[in-house]
């Protein structure tokens, strides 16, 4: 297609490109793509299974970020805390149960 004389997201960031969404970008692949562009493409990602869109720009710079559906990636990921649902425990109520 075009010339490119600035390197492609599949040269520059070969394990980016892994999570290419091949399918969604379709004609569009990872070697059309600059490394440096702001154009939103769509990501799957190989960890969450979750596709998003996002620039490979946004993706590769100071502050790379990851899946936007599990939190915008980076520090911005807050782990849900788990035993939630252990209150909710209707049997301990009354002390203990004498057969
Ligand atoms: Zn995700």
């Amino acid at each position: 297609m075009g010339i490119f004389t600035r390197p492609s997201l599949a040269t520059r960031w070969p394990d980016l490109a892994k999570e290419f969404d091949l399918e969604r970008n379709a004609p569009l692949t990872a070697d059309d793509v600059s490394a440096r562009s702001m154009k939103r493409v769509w990501w799957t990602s190989p960890t969450c299974g979750h596709s998003w869109q996002d620039s490979p720009r946004g993706r590769t710079g100071q502050t790379p970020r990851d899946c936007q559906v599990c939190g915008g990636g980076g520090s911005g990921f807050v782990p849900r805390e788990p035993g939630a649902e252990a209150s909710l425990n209707p049997g301990l109520r009354g002390g203990p149960i004498v057969p």
